[in-house]
């Protein structure tokens, strides 16, 4: 995970970029499910001082339900017309993110189930936290 200026209308913000085993989640996703998808914006993902990928409670009803988070947001920008979400599982060894699904049709797209060591995962996502590219 990585923190990146994208234009988003006028103003770049900082988004957070997935890799996982060296590609692209906006990739992969692309070619699982034949849709697009955008990187999230780092404030609502992860920065400052937020963890929307963890157990911790969700900040919106938009950003997930349950164990369900948005990991891509639509190419517009937005989260309630396209992008993905992911099922989350955490326990204290590993973080696992499977049963991707379109939005807002909530259709399952074969991508994953994708399983991380969990110190690895934290880290990744304490970099991002703390603004290191
Ligand atoms: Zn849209």
């Amino acid at each position: 995970m990585r923190t990146q200026d994208e234009a988003y209308g006028p103003d770049a913000v900082d988004v957070v970029e997935i890799y996982i085993n060296g590609s692209a989640l906006t990739d992969l996703w692309s070619r699982a499910s034949g849709e697009g998808g955008r990187w999230m914006r780092a404030a609502d993902a992860l920065w400052p001082g937020r963890r929307l990928w963890t157990t911790d409670p969700l900040p919106n009803g938009e950003l997930g339900d349950g164990d369900r988070r948005t990991v891509l947001v639509c190419v517009d920008g937005l989260t309630s017309c396209g992008g993905a979400t992911a099922k989350f599982r955490l326990d204290d060894h590993t973080a696992q993110w499977s049963d991707f699904s379109t939005v807002p049709e909530g259709k399952i797209v074969a991508l994953g189930p994708f399983t991380f060591d969990r110190h690895l995962y934290d880290q990744a996502m304490g970099r991002v936290e703390r603004g290191i590219p």
